[in-house]
């Protein structure tokens, strides 16, 4: 079946190949670079002995049958506005807190964040919602202090690549969201999760969150493929972020419908009480009655993915003439 699949490799932009194939040549027909080696992402790589790891944070399983909703402002502002978001993200159906505390921003003259008060006011929502918190953290020297707070840490798309903090992140007792940078191939994402997992924690989520192509109607291009391309040959859970992705909050419901069909588990979103007054990436976060309605909204989809998991076979591209 493999050699005959492997001669319709060049003739064809499509192949159906059965269950049975060897998951690590299903990874070299995606990418042969991929060579069944997996050289440069073994410990995160799916294989027989391991095709899928799910992460456990508090009494929350991502990865597993769930769809996992983070949710919450991009950046943390003050006590009402966390406050209130938080209640409103968990009565919709999140299960996770986001919001930064220390922001990596385009602009050196942006708000950079309120810093620890920030994570003390996300340890308060916590308090008071149950829900489990995500933060960004964007230097090795704030790990110890962040993990003290966070229960996800965060590694935004402009870290990816930053190995000392990814390093550290190895021995910090916290799962972390690893976000694709944004130009980043899908093999580099899963080199720099290699290097967070060789530091000694494997419990890593991988995160799409859009690339820069030349298309400027949408503030990144959501690299939909990615969803299905990670989650053949990573073990890893892989979550999306629409809001990054979109830059405009009319898109992100639709992205997250594209997210649960492809089969991601679970989104992270920006959500913000009044989105005109937001301090940071106002104009891709929901209001609460969007965020609710996309909620409402998303169940149909979950369980087309659902159906489709149980008949599929897995469809592979490689490639083929532009
Ligand atoms: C964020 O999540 O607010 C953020 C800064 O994301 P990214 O790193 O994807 O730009
Ligand atoms: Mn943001």
């Amino acid at each position: 079946m493999y050699s005959k699949a492997a001669s319709l490799a060049g003739s064809s932009g499509f192949l159906l190949v059965n269950e049975y194939l060897h998951i690590i040549k299903m990874a070299a027909l995606m990418n042969p670079k991929w060579n069944g080696q997996f050289s440069c992402f073994d410990l995160v790589a799916k294989t027989d002995e391991c095709s899928r790891t799910t992460v456990q944070v508090r009494d929350i399983e991502i990865g597993g049958n769930d769809f996992i909703v983070m949710a919450g402002p991009c950046a943390v502002e003050s006590e009402t506005q966390l406050m209130q978001t938080a209640e409103a993200v968990a009565e919709a159906g999140a299960r996770i807190l986001r919001g930064g505390a220390y922001k990596p921003r385009s602009s050196p003259y942006a708000f950079q964040g309120l810093g620890v008060e920030g994570l003390r006011l996300l340890r308060k929502a916590r308090e008071a919602t149950g829900l489990a918190i995500i933060t960004e953290v964007m230097s090795e020297e704030d790990v110890a202090l962040i993990a003290e707070y966070a229960d996800i840490m965060q590694v935004g798309t402009r870290s990816m690549e930053n190995y000392a903090l990814l390093e550290a992140l190895g021995g910090c007792g916290r799962p972390v969201l690893l976000k694709r940078g944004m130009t980043a191939t899908l093999e580099e994402l899963l080199r720099s999760a290699q290097v967070i997992a060789m530091s000694g924690n494997p419990r890593i989520i991988l995160c799409e969150r859009g690339i820069r192509t030349f298309e400027t109607a949408t503030r990144n291009t959501l690299d939909i493929a990615a969803v299905p391309v990670l989650k053949t040959v990573s073990r890893l859970p892989v979550i999306v972020d629409p809001s990054h992705a979109a830059g405009v909050r009319s898109l992100v419901p639709v992205l997250s419908r594209a997210a649960a069909v492809v089969g991601a588990d679970g989104l992270l979103v920006e959500v913000h009480p009044c989105p005109e007054k937001a301090m940071s990436d106002g104009n891709q976060s929901l209001t609460f009655g969007e965020f609710r309605d996309m909620m409402d909204d998303l169940q149909p989809y979950l369980d087309l993915q659902q159906q489709f998991r149980q008949f599929r076979p897995q469809l592979l591209s490689i490639g083929g003439a532009d």
